[in-house]
């Protein structure tokens, strides 16, 4: 697995994490972040909604009185990357019509879904710069803009 970190492995750092998901040790940018990249971290909580999947299939439909504290939480709806997105903007209590300028790494604190658009720069909001140009990702009521390099302008509409 190639060192994606410009940071030298340390054990000793804050950097130092063990991937959860293939246990590469490894140096983080942002102290917030574990896998050692976006692929892990994907496969990680692909492999938990499966487990969840499965969980729920083989408990089947569950008397209420037969829900315990315990099959409660592998019965937890999962949200879809959108729905994870949407929560997120909502957290910024954003009026409607209005708009707000976001730093991606404040969206990734939040767990935002990148889902490849944003991440490696080329996805359909690359060179956002002209006039936002039409081209814009929506999430329910937020139509989202790549406004700089590292930024994401967020339109609520009314
Ligand atoms: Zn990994």
């Amino acid at each position: 697995m190639k060192q994606q970190s410009t940071f030298k492995l340390d054990p000793q750092s804050d950097r130092y994490r063990i991937c959860p998901y293939c246990k590469n040790p490894h140096m983080v940018v942002h102290r917030n972040a574990d896998f050692c990249n976006r692929k892990c971290a994907n496969d990680f909580h692909n492999r938990n909604k499966k487990i969840a999947k499965e969980l729920s299939a083989l408990l089947g439909p569950l008397e209420p009185s037969a829900v315990t504290e315990e099959s409660t939480i592998s019965i937890v709806p999962v949200l879809t990357p959108s729905q994870v997105n949407i929560q997120i903007f909502d957290s910024f209590e954003i009026e409607p019509g209005d708009e707000l300028e976001v730093h991606f790494d404040e969206l990734e604190i939040k767990g935002f879904d990148f889902d490849g658009k944003y991440a490696s720069g080329r996805g359909n909001l690359f060179n956002m710069h002209k006039k936002y140009n039409g081209h814009y990702t929506q999430y329910g009521r937020y139509k989202t803009f790549r406004t700089d390099f590292s930024k994401l302008l967020i339109y609520k509409e009314n």
